[in-house]
């Protein structure tokens, strides 16, 4: 994409609101639209890592057997009754309205009541399960606190998987599954060395329910790092006497802010069983399925990834989610560098052309603060040497690559 042709803006200041690092990058950077407190529209550039987000998570998911769907976002007040979850005391971010006849609503808050409901009328038999099926799907939540930019919202998409299972042993394979994929997903997105397993409390079906926690002065939790096995307890359990089962010493855990990026719960029968989610077993049985749900958020994941990977230049994406490979300035070079731009986006790479009429220095400046992988000068300087400028934007020296050698160089 030609960069004369966005209509985003840079920003040289964030707006004084804006406390929180992430959002005052992705706001100057032009990724991300501020519409009121915890509520931020997604720009061309934003969309684009979002959209890159959602497509590694979206991999791993069908990888697993996960089937994609999508569920409404109005719910009915009857249904999250038969849970006792409509109570404002119960769930406490409802966001709820009402029909023009004053029957009572809900914006999808989350959706395993939906989902176990319309599953009761495609799951019968034995043979009908495993199922595994997950969404990216807008939920509505009246957070008391939005100061941590994009990774806490009142509207949010999420990526919600719900497995459905015949019984326990199912389950813990699915579950253990489920933990792989998400392990492979932050690794994809360049956050795998710092986002550890976490250990937080369970619920009436299992001792634990685990999360995902990326280590950063941002995060507003706090976690308790073993360095040994590479995995983490939440404060909530930190003082169970049950350690020893989860393979951690108590003296050696290392405490750390961290932003939860991901969970995963065993449901057992809490919701099959009051929605009438069962199954017939081979001997004609009625068995209630067994659940269990698994949480990812794309845009906190953005957030995380603009706090924990930026420098104090800008933005730095790792390629995985990048809203384009390479960024490419024209430095009074406009021909080759358009000619240059042709081979490249021919070749099956996504470029950046900046060909405005603007300095070096603004140019340089802007570049470092959008934060492409790859950086590539056409410079008057290359017409003489037929080589570009080819720099990583997490390295501070320069190389030099022919014209000739540049598609390949990318294609590797
Ligand atoms: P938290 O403890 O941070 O409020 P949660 O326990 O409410 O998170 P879940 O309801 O399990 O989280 O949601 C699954 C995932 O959705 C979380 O791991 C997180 O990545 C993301 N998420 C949750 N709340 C928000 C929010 N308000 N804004 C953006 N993403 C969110
Ligand atoms: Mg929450």
């Amino acid at each position: 994409m030609k960069q004369s042709q966005l209509f985003t803006r840079v920003k040289r200041e964030a707006p004084k609101d804006e406390v929180s690092k992430n959002a005052q990058l992705l706001l100057r950077a032009g990724f991300i639209h501020k519409e009121m407190a915890g509520a931020y529209s997604f720009l061309p550039l934003g969309l684009r890592v979002l959209n890159n987000i959602m497509q590694v998570i979206r991999e791993e998911m069908n990888a697993v057997g996960g089937q994609e769907l999508s569920l409404a976002s109005l719910q009915e007040k009857e249904l999250w009754e038969k849970t006792d979850r409509w109570d404002d005391a119960k769930v406490d971010v409802w966001f709820k309205t009402a029909l023009k006849n004053g029957t009572e609503l809900g914006l999808a808050v989350t959706h395993e009541e939906p989902i176990t409901r319309m599953m009761a009328q495609h799951v019968s038999s034995y043979r009908d399960l495993p199922v595994l099926a997950y969404q990216f799907q807008t939920k509505f939540r009246n957070e008391t606190r939005a100061k941590s930019g994009i990774m806490r919202t009142r509207e949010f998409i999420m990526k919600d998987l719900y497995s459905f299972t015949r019984n326990k042993e199912e389950h813990e394979t699915v579950y253990a599954t489920l933990r792989e994929a998400y392990k492979k997903i932050f690794a994809r997105l360049g956050l795998g060395a710092i986002t550890y397993q976490t250990f937080a409390s369970g619920g009436m079906f299992s001792k634990y329910s685990e999360e995902f926690q990326t280590v950063s002065n941002a995060g507003e939790d706090v976690i308790y790092i073993d360095e040994a096995s590479g995995k983490a307890l939440n404060v909530e359990v930190l003082n169970d006497e049950v350690l020893a089962d989860l393979g951690l010493k108590r003296e050696n855990l290392i405490e750390r802010a961290s932003i939860e990026v991901g969970n995963t719960f065993s449901l057992g029968t809490k919701f099959s069983e009051p929605l009438g989610l069962s199954y017939k077993n081979e001997k004609g049985e009625s068995c209630p399925v067994i659940m269990g749900s698994y949480g990812i958020g794309p845009a906190r994941l953005m957030g995380t990834i603009a706090e924990v990977l930026s420098d104090g230049s800008g933005l730095v994406w790792p390629e995985s989610v990048a809203p384009f490979r390479v960024h490419l300035l024209s430095l009074g070079a406009d021909e080759k560098a358009g000619e240059t731009y042709t081979a490249l986006t021919a070749a099956g790479i996504e470029v950046l052309y900046d060909d405005r009429d603007t300095t070096a220095g603004e140019k340089f400046a802007e570049s470092d603060l959008l934060g492409m992988p790859w950086r590539v000068v056409v410079g008057k300087r290359s017409l003489e040497s037929g080589k570009a400028e080819v720099k990583k934007r997490t390295e501070k020296e320069a190389g030099e690559v022919s014209f000739e050698e540049l598609v390949s160089f990318f294609q590797k």
